[in-house]
């Protein structure tokens, strides 16, 4: 466990009065540490956990060469000889292999069975002519009897086979530790046969919002007071990441009322995320009961919106003291917290990826700060992205949060940006 100091000693340009947002990030993946406690889950059970460690596939899947249509397999050797039949091959049809139900008997070369999507494939027949290509022949002598003819030029050997451990093969790692279990994932350890897999624990979270003028759902509303937003932002975004989540309510400024919040939050949690009470020259307690229980650094991050933010280390717990401003608390949890939380949980995937879209309009942006602005990105007519920024970026305005489908997000060194010009986005679909 590295106190802060160590921390901000290893990064280069740490200036806690002007920090880069990727210094921030940088130190927060430095601070956490991946929770170890695993357990394990059903199938059912798993979805959005991480997997606690690697998946070496028991069988291979497809666990036989089968058929990828409904057809007639056959040596696909026997489209290369003799073309005497004007261009057709002429097989005779020994039998129907179904799915789940395979074909006994031989097959000679001058034969074919018939096969549905699929079929196991006997040795040798590693070529499917799909039904719609060929042409059926009765022969009269033999009731049910038939032959087929399968024009040369359409086929190649090989076609409509799908071949044994294509999907995966036996003894090689189908899931990595640290995958975050997706839908596809669930079907990929059912196709193995898997019910039950090691996860990495949920991580515990609790969270509380603080300030005088904060009033709890419920309450009567009153001269100079908002209602509680954060709490709700921050249990929806720790939700969608599958956090279990201790909700300590609004906590007035108050010493022994905070210092209380503090130790209950920091006894049953791996972190404990604030909202409000971290700006400069704030005059409340919260800044003070951090200092007085924890490892705690004040930051002034080069950012918009966001800016003001406290980390560090309270007991075990590991502290994120969100500026108080509603939309900066769901930039700055987007931007830092999320990928910290990913990485405590386990997770390898803790980078959310940005797209490239193009601005439609111009946007004024100081160089020196990262900001991040809310767009709504729309697909051009072209089929590439394009995007246009909110008119109203104020860091109180959630109603411009909900209407965006992403942030633009314009970097430390980048100056304004011309209409028409490419810009980073980090798109909320999938991630809150
Ligand atoms: P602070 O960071 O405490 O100076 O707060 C900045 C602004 O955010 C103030 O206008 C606060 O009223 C507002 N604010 C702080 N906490 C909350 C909250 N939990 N819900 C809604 N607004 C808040
Ligand atoms: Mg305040």
């Amino acid at each position: 466990m590295k106190t802060l100091d160590t921390i901000a000693a290893e990064l280069e340009g740490y200036d806690p009065q002007a920090l880069r947002a990727d210094r921030v990030n940088e130190f927060l993946l430095r601070l956490v540490e991946p929770v170890l406690e695993r357990e394990q889950a059903t199938i059912f059970q798993a979805l959005g956990r991480v997997l606690a460690q690697d998946v070496i596939s028991p069988i291979s899947v497809p666990p036989h060469d089968n058929s990828a249509m409904d057809g007639y397999a056959f040596d696909g050797g026997q489209l290369q000889t003799g073309d005497a039949d004007g261009g057709q091959l002429e097989l005779q049809v020994v039998g129907t292999a179904l799915a789940g139900k395979a074909w006994q008997g031989s097959v000679a070369p001058g034969q074919c069975l018939k096969v549905m999507t699929g079929a196991v494939l006997p040795q040798h027949l590693d070529t499917v002519v799909p039904q719609e290509l060929v042409t059926v022949r009765h022969q009269s002598a033999e009731e049910g009897a038939q032959s087929i003819a399968i024009p040369r030029g359409l086929l190649r050997a090989g076609d409509n086979r799908r071949q044994r451990g294509e999907d995966l093969m036996q003894g090689e790692p189908a899931l990595r530790k640290g995958a975050l279990l997706t839908p596809a994932a669930l079907g990929l350890l059912a196709s193995l046969g898997i019910e039950q897999l090691p996860v990495v624990r949920k991580l515990r979270v609790a969270y509380f919002s603080t300030g005088d003028e904060i009033l709890s759902l419920g309450e009567a509303p009153r001269e100079g007071a908002v209602y509680d937003s954060n709490r709700y932002t921050v249990f929806g975004l720790l939700t969608r990441l599958g956090c279990d989540v201790i909700d300590l309510g609004v906590v007035p400024d108050e010493p022994t009322r905070l210092e209380a919040a503090f130790q209950r939050a920091a006894s049953q949690s791996d972190a404990i995320i604030t909202s409000g009470g971290v700006s400069v020259g704030e005059a409340d307690y919260t800044k003070l009961m951090m200092k007085k229980l924890g490892d705690v650094a004040f930051w002034k991050i080069a950012m918009r919106p966001g800016r003001p933010m406290a980390v560090g280390r309270i007991g075990q717990s590991i502290l994120f003291g969100l500026p108080g401003n509603p939309v900066a608390v769901m930039v700055t949890f987007l931007a830092f917290v999320r990928p910290a939380l990913l990485r405590m949980m386990g997770s390898t995937e803790a980078a959310t990826p940005l797209l490239k879209a193009r601005s439609l309009a111009p946007l004024r942006k100081k160089a020196g700060r990262t900001e991040y602005q809310r767009g709504i990105v729309s697909q051009t007519s072209e089929g590439g992205l394009q995007v246009s920024a909110i008119g109203n970026q104020g860091s109180g305005v959630l109603s411009s949060m909900v209407q965006a489908n992403g942030l633009i997000v314009l970097h430390h060194s980048q100056g304004n940006v011309g209409a028409g010009d490419e810009v980073d986005v980090m798109m909320f679909e999938g991630v809150i």
